[in-house]
């Protein structure tokens, strides 16, 4: 099949790794340019979004990476991955910029610092049977622009997935949980 890469800058890629690995699809870390230019699909991690925008520049991926997802490229962020993808953030740490793509506004660690992990059970629309979510320090989705579709909201009505033609996000981590639907989606993209 078709090549899928992690961007593998900064958090935790190899889990992502693992779950396309299982799913059969052949996996590689991104890094490079060139990494970039040899697949078909990319995920972008969670992890820490200032660190890996930063890192993104120094690397030399932010901008063919964006040329990218212009061209039509199937991505799915997680987390951290969501927050790169969001076309505006409120509140980015200094001159934090995103890679964009998603007409969507996010919120970084909007859950708070007290209780900022949990869990909870979604529906996500387009899936059968609901999702085990664990959100860890998470970004939600504020805003969602007319280009973009919210697949699933926390039961207070927030939005924490959203979708745009091949452009995937959710604030959750489905590759620590064993849920792989979310993965198929990208690759069934391909
Ligand atoms: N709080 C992190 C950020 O702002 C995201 C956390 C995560 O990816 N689990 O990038």
């Amino acid at each position: 099949g078709p090549r899928v890469g992690v961007l593998a800058l900064q958090g935790d890629f190899r889990e992502h790794l693992a779950v396309l690995t299982g799913l059969g699809a052949d996996a590689v870390p991104v890094r490079r340019e060139r990494e970039l230019d040899q697949v078909a699909g990319l995920v972008i991690p969670g992890g820490e979004s200032t660190v890996m925008d930063k890192l993104s520049r120094t690397f030399g991926l932010a901008a063919p990476l964006r040329e990218r997802i212009d061209a039509g490229m199937p991505v799915y962020g997680t987390c951290a991955g969501l927050i790169m993808l969001a076309d505006r953030i409120t509140d980015g740490l200094g001159d934090q910029r995103t890679i964009g793509g998603l007409d969507v506004t996010v919120r970084r660690n909007a859950f708070g610092n007290q209780n900022d992990s949990f869990e909870a059970d979604l529906d996500v629309t387009g899936l059968d049977g609901p999702v085990h979510a664990v959100f860890i320090r998470a970004p939600v989705v504020e805003q969602v622009g007319p280009a973009a579709e919210a697949i699933a909201t926390v039961p207070d009505g927030r939005v924490v997935a959203v979708r745009q033609g091949g452009l995937l996000g959710t604030s959750f981590h489905p590759e620590i949980t064993g849920e792989t639907r979310f993965h198929r989606m990208l690759l069934d993209l391909l």
